[in-house]
């Protein structure tokens, strides 16, 4: 029963993932920036032959920025934002703005 109840809550929060809160993606290669509630497609990258795409976290009221690259996106309440594929680092360096 405790097995059920655990399918049930990963297939719901399945659901919630694809129905989609949209997300920020970064280009580790272009620093290109995008939201979207799928991985964007990799082709026309302008640095490499194809993005990279790494996704930060999703969207919402509050103001982030990275002091390496210098991209700012815009988060989530109490979202922790990825720090890899950063395009001036290896790792992104988020702060709070
Ligand atoms: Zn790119
Ligand atoms: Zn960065």
């Amino acid at each position: 029963m405790k097995k059920l109840l655990l399918v049930m809550a990963v297939g719901m929060v399945a659901l919630c993932v694809s129905a989609g809160d949209a997300k920020y993606y970064i280009c580790k290669y272009c620093g290109t920036k995008v939201v979207k509630n799928a991985t964007p497609s990799n082709l026309h990258c302008p640095a490499h032959t194809f993005h990279q795409w790494y996704v930060v976290a999703p969207v919402g009221p509050v103001p982030w920025q990275c002091e390496r690259c210098g991209i700012q996106v815009y988060l989530k309440e109490r979202a922790t934002p990825s720090n890899t594929g950063c395009p001036a680092n290896s790792f992104h360096r988020w702060n709070k703005q």
